[in-house]
């Protein structure tokens, strides 16, 4: 097997390279400069940490977001790899430990803000450095949304190291900042890897028309059927976050609000307690995402539409960045259209900000594969329906509207264009309520047209009129709507339209709700299946491992690897290293925990045996001696030295020669050329004359049986 996948499997546990990581990193490895333009998730940072294995040159990583440094280094320390963030944080003393592991090239990545770079260049030109890697490379360029001054002048690495190649990573596709990057950072010749901005695994919903209340239960039903997924639910104002996560809570899910006006103490606590799978929803304004790297989050909700597609499509981004499927969900109503459009009206690049609010509600709106929207709205090329949207997995239904859109219209032009939507629907309907009488709007021969349709159907068919040109909205009168020369021409018979069907929401009476979700609680577990209890377990270690070690849990191992340990089941540590992101360091550090756990759950008869060695091993690796595990466990010292004669037969799970001598060792093995079989122990015991004890000969047995096929004495008698 060629060296990199093999590392790939011993460092990172993955047995396949992503699309372009090899080809990025095979340029790296040559000494040229690069640039790689990859979507979140799509797996940038492992293209400069592997070349720091292959090389066993250190990599210097230039990263804007402290956050962010501290969990790649703990990503990377999980794996048992040298790393270190430089910050303002370190004393003097850790500061020179970190260098003196650069000095004498143990470390493998080195992580830095752009200042800190800058200023550590006088030490840096003592060290042996493979590659620079500059992430959130787009903040160089002043056109972006991240832009950052300090990154414009890393062009004085290339000055100050001619010889090593600079690796540019960025999320960001767009052509002007692709060429910042290049020109401001003095890349010379670089390749260019551009990848997919599609993100497959994000499955897209959009639900329109619902009126608040509607939403809220909307959104718990959608909460509730994702028991311990990580989600977030993006509201438009503070008060909404506050309103939504006291909402959950009442309901027993454990949620958190945040946003800008809370103070940067708070904030922090909020953040962490999502990292830590502490709360599992976040109820959030835009404010919330920057400075996450929260690899399972689950779902995204956006509780009302966003104002742009770039600000949404980051959102969204903010799901299924192990490339894990993942939900995102969609709600709008005219009354954010409302509040967007005063937004936009109020934001001082009004028209931009009014088109980019339309190409939003379009998408909102689409009737065709709402990825082919999204993706071509990035300037990409996307012919195929994608089947993971609701329109794809749903297709919309197309009907003769025009009744319905003359029904609309004629009864808006009796009211003389004076109604919002909500005034329009109840006329439509025949509602009592007392401002359509006090208008005498039940006296006209419009009132009650529209009686057959439901108030929701309603919204959406008014939603779709909008976004077609049969109305328009007078945004400053009232937000009441007008008939626009198209929608006279339709109520004249001069034109038709074609509406889409409306997906019926049911919707659940108040008195029966608190009953219906104790119901969806109940059925969701007893339908349980022995997979998901696996999963449930594994969870619930890793929460625990975690916050021993005071990592994420994602650290300890992430929802992919949970998938693969459940789907496999693996019996032994051979089996588990088959596991993807389980490396070598992982299998020997939480091996015995993770297949205690299986072990436990699959309730196998052999679950006695395989404790009773796992029991050993756990206390072996603890530190124990013979002696006090023999103590601990109340067994003879025969069945520990036993087990461990099974634990070394395993492979590399404990190293026999801390527990004999080499001495002993080679004196069994010179006994084992005259004695010839490794079976009978009283054998060597007599041979011996008993001045060997039973328990190392037990082991060395092992050790040789082990080696059996490999060599003979290993080591003098020194
Ligand atoms: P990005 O920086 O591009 O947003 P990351 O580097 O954080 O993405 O990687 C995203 C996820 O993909 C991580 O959980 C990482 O472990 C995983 N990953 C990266 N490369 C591979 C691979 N070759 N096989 C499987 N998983 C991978
Ligand atoms: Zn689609």
């Amino acid at each position: 097997m060629e060296k990199d996948l093999l590392f790939l499997k011993k460092f990172f546990g993955f047995d396949q390279f992503r699309p372009y990581q090899r080809e990025v990193m095979t340029e790296a490895l040559k000494g040229n400069d690069t640039l790689l333009v990859m979507p979140t998730g799509g797996g940038k940072s492992l293209c400069y940490q592997l070349p720091s294995l292959l090389t066993e040159k250190l990599v210097v990583v230039v990263s804007p977001l402290i956050a962010l440094m501290k969990d790649q280094v703990d990503s990377l320390r999980a794996n048992g790899l040298e790393a270190a963030a430089l910050n303002s944080s370190f004393s003097a003393k850790e500061e020179r430990n970190i260098m003196d592991l650069c000095m004498s090239g143990q470390m493998n990545v080195l992580y830095m803000s752009p200042e800190r770079l800058l200023n550590e260049i006088p030490r840096l030109v003592h060290l042996n450095i493979g590659l620079f890697a500059i992430d959130e490379a787009h903040c160089i360029s002043a056109w972006g949304h991240d832009f950052r001054p300090e990154y414009t002048r890393l062009a004085v690495l290339r000055e100050s190291f001619p010889g090593i190649p600079v690796m540019a990573l960025t999320a960001t596709a767009d052509k002007i900042t692709r060429k910042d990057i290049i020109t401001q950072l003095g890349l010379k010749n670089p390749t260019v890897f551009i990848s997919s901005f599609d993100r497959p695994n994000l499955s897209l919903n959009v639900k329109s028309g619902l009126i608040s209340r509607d939403r809220h239960q909307e959104i718990l039903k959608f909460v509730f059927q994702r028991k311990d997924e990580s989600g977030i639910i993006y509201c438009l104002s503070r008060k909404e976050t506050e309103a939504m996560s006291d909402f959950m809570n009442s309901n027993g899910i454990q949620a958190s609000a945040y946003h800008a006006g809370m103070d940067a103490e708070s904030r922090k606590k909020v953040q962490e307690a999502f990292i830590n799978d502490q709360a599992q929803v976040i109820c959030a304004t835009i404010a919330f995402g920057l400075g996450i790297d929260k690899p399972d989050v689950r779902w995204v909700i956006h509780h009302n539409l966003p104002k742009n597609i770039e600000s949404y499509y980051q959102e969204i981004g903010r799901a299924g960045r192990d490339g894990l499927p993942a939900d995102t969900l969609l709600f709008y109503s005219t009354q954010d259209l409302i509040r967007l459009r005063q937004f936009a009206e109020e934001s001082g690049q009004k028209e931009l900000q009014l088109e980019k609010l339309q190409r939003m509600q379009q998408f909102a709106e689409a009737d065709v594969c709402r990825r082919r929207i999204l993706i071509t709205y990035f300037g990409e090329a996307f012919e195929t329906d994608c089947g993971n949207c609701d329109v794809c997995r749903d297709p919309r239904e197309h009907f003769d509207g025009t009744i319905i859109a003359q029904k609309a219209a004629s009864a808006l032009i009796r009211m003389e264009e004076k109604a919002g939507v909500h005034m329009l629907i109840d006329v439509l309907r025949g509602s009592r309520r007392s401002e359509v009488v006090s208008k005498n709007y039940h006296h006209l021969k419009t009132y009650g047209i529209g009686a057959d349709l439901s108030f929701y159907d309603w919204q959406a068919y008014i939603l779709q009129m909008l976004n077609l040109g049969v109305f328009e909205m007078a945004y400053d009168e009232h937000f009441n709507l007008r008939v626009t020369p198209y929608g006279r021409d339709i109520v004249h018979g001069r034109k038709k339209i074609q509406l889409v069907k409306p997906k019926l929401i049911p919707i659940i009476k108040e008195d029966r709700r608190k009953k219906r979700f104790a119901e969806i609680i109940a059925e969701a577990e007893q339908e349980l299946s022995f997979d998901e209890k696996l999963s449930d377990r594994l969870r619930m270690m890793r929460r625990n491992l975690a916050i021993e070690e005071q990592v994420p849990p994602y650290i300890i191992f992430n929802d992919r690897t949970l998938q693969d340990i459940v789907s496999r089941k693996p019996q032994n540590l051979l089996q588990l290293l088959d596991v993807t992101g389980i490396s070598d360091f992982k299998a020997d550090k939480y091996g015995d925990v993770i297949l205690d756990t299986i072990l436990e759950n699959t309730g196998k008869k052999a679950r006695a045996k395989g404790d009773t060695y796992q029991e050993t091993y756990r206390l072996l690796k603890s530190g124990k001696s013979i002696d006090e595990i023999v103590a601990i466990r109340k067994l003879s010292s025969t069945t520990i030295c036993s087990h461990i004669a099974v634990l070394v037969g395993k492979g590399n799970l404990v190293n026999v020669f801390d527990y004999i001598s080499t001495e002993n060792y080679n004196k069994v093995l010179k006994a084992n050329k005259i004695i010839g079989q490794t079976e009978i122990l009283k054998e060597y015991f007599e041979y011996f004359a008993g001045e060997i004890p039973y328990g190392d000969i037990r082991l060395a047995l092992a050790e040789i049986n082990r080696r059996q096929p490999m060599d003979d004495e290993l080591f003098g008698d020194d």
